[in-house]
């Protein structure tokens, strides 16, 4: 704390992580050696620069760029971009550091890394956010490249925002480099069903979850919140499963549907028309619309998947949840649920699939889309779409057996946790003190 002052997210994740490894430590006494807590939680850099850009009416804008390349240690630093008003070096170490232990979990040969800038894409122009990624591109690109740090999307960066900063990192390459940002758009290399990849992943862990306990999607009532990319891919895949989608939100309220969300109808306001949610009751009127975000955990559901933002599920919140009778908890946002709120989770049984592990599906075909690049071929939707549910089984798989390992038989958080730990871990002893 004294070495990061007021970095109150990046505590609360080092935090969550460090309690779960206690067991690592006492049954392996070599993982205190190395400095490899010390080392784990230190970025190997971060990278903070000004973005200066200049609006639609003439006006010279700054703004901060941040990207941190917090462990190489199993591979090249692999991580998104977030453009939000509430960005800062704490959300982005915070980010950072949880990135490292999930794409362990994958699987596959990729580090940990995050960025993005305090922007808020919220109203400016197409030409505004055009000037505004060039600007962060042109000191970006000399920090990443296909070998070394791989980008994507995060909040408020989709395939407009990735595919300006591509355009962008070419110009001043003067190469193609397919491989050095993800979530582009297929006609110049990006990946089939990245797009759906994060919320679809989501809910393929949930499924694992579900039926390790007897249950199912089908004929259940889900609440998700958010309404972004992950949101809608979620709530696209729970309703082909055959549950009932009744509440999302943006960040200024929600929707109760109680007969299910029209996906058709939110897709038209947030993917084609940078809507607000509010907008689905004029075609809906049975439904309803209420100001404030948080309120959409008073809803009676069977399932929560929180896919807004950090934070949004507190222990007040969890505790609503429980007594309304909620049995799983999916994250498909980074930290959504605060300490307070899984430790209400874990102690009333209720299933509960931490972010890491969860949500570990978009930057899983990412690092399918950098494999693709690299073979310069491109999948079908259906392989990627397998080989992601195939990608989720084994995230379910292994942490469910490292949490049974280290006598937490059912507590996925820790089960995650370790499973990520141990691979990098490993891999930072094998390299010497770096
Ligand atoms: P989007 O920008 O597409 O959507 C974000 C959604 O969350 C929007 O509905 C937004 O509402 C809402 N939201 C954002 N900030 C807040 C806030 N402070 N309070 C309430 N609601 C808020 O982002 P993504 O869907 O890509 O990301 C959502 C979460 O999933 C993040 O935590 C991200 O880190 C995580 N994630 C994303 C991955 C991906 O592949 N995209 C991969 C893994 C994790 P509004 O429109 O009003 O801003």
């Amino acid at each position: 704390v004294r070495r990061n002052p007021y970095e109150d997210e990046f505590h609360q994740a080092v935090r969550e992580i460090f309690d779960s490894l206690v067991p690592v430590f006492a049954k392996n006494p070599r993982y205190r050696e190395h400095g490899l807590l010390e080392r784990l939680s230190e970025p190997e850099r971060l990278i903070s620069f000004r973005v200066p850009w200049v609006d639609d009416s003439g006006r010279v804008q700054v703004n901060r760029g941040f990207r941190v390349q917090f462990n190489s240690a199993i591979g090249p630093y692999k991580g998104g971009l977030r453009f939000h008003p509430s960005v800062n070096a704490s959300i982005i170490k915070f980010l950072g550091f949880e990135q490292v232990l999930k794409n362990s979990l994958t699987g596959q040969p990729i580090g940990g890394g995050k960025g993005g800038s305090d922007f808020d894409p919220k109203g400016k122009s197409d030409l505004e956010v055009m000037r505004f990624t060039q600007s962060f591109m042109t000191e970006l690109y000399r920090h990443i490249g296909s070998d070394v740090d791989v980008p994507a999307g995060d909040i408020g960066v989709g395939a407009r925002e990735i595919g300006y900063m591509y355009g962008q990192y070419k110009r001043i390459r003067g190469a193609s480099e397919a491989g050095v940002l993800t979530g582009k758009n297929p006609l110049y290399g990006g990946s089939l069903a990245r797009t759906e990849a994060t919320g679809y992943g989501c809910v393929y862990f949930v499924q694992e979850m579900l039926n390790g306990a007897g249950l199912d999607f089908k004929g259940s009532r889900v609440t998700v919140s958010g309404s972004g990319n992950v949101s809608i891919y979620a709530i696209e895949k729970a309703q082909e499963l055959g549950a009932t989608v009744i509440a999302c939100s943006d960040s200024s309220g929600y929707v109760h549907d109680p007969e299910g969300i029209n996906l058709a109808t939110v897709k038209c306001i947030k993917e084609a028309g940078r809507g607000r949610i509010s907008e689905y009751v004029a075609e809906h009127p049975h439904a309803t619309y209420t100001e404030g975000c948080e309120g959409i955990w008073s809803i009676a559901c069977d399932i929560a998947l929180p896919c807004a933002t950090q934070n949004e599920i507190d222990a007040e919140a969890a505790a609503g949840l429980i007594s309304r009778g909620v049995k799983a908890i999916g994250e498909g946002a980074n930290m959504p649920s605060t300490l307070g709120a899984i430790e209400n989770f874990l102690k009333a049984g209720v299933l509960f699939g931490p972010a890491k592990a969860a949500n570990a599906g978009g930057v899983a075909v990412s690092a399918l889309e950098m494999a693709q690049n690299s073979a310069r071929l491109s999948w079908t939707f259906e392989e990627v779409d397998a080989k992601l549910h195939q990608i989720m089984k084994n995230i379910y798989a292994e942490s469910t057996k490292a949490a049974e390992e280290y006598g937490q038989a059912g507590n996925l958080v820790v089960g995650a946790n370790i499973a990520g730990f141990l691979k990098v871990a490993d891999a930072m002893i094998a390299q010497g003190v770096v």
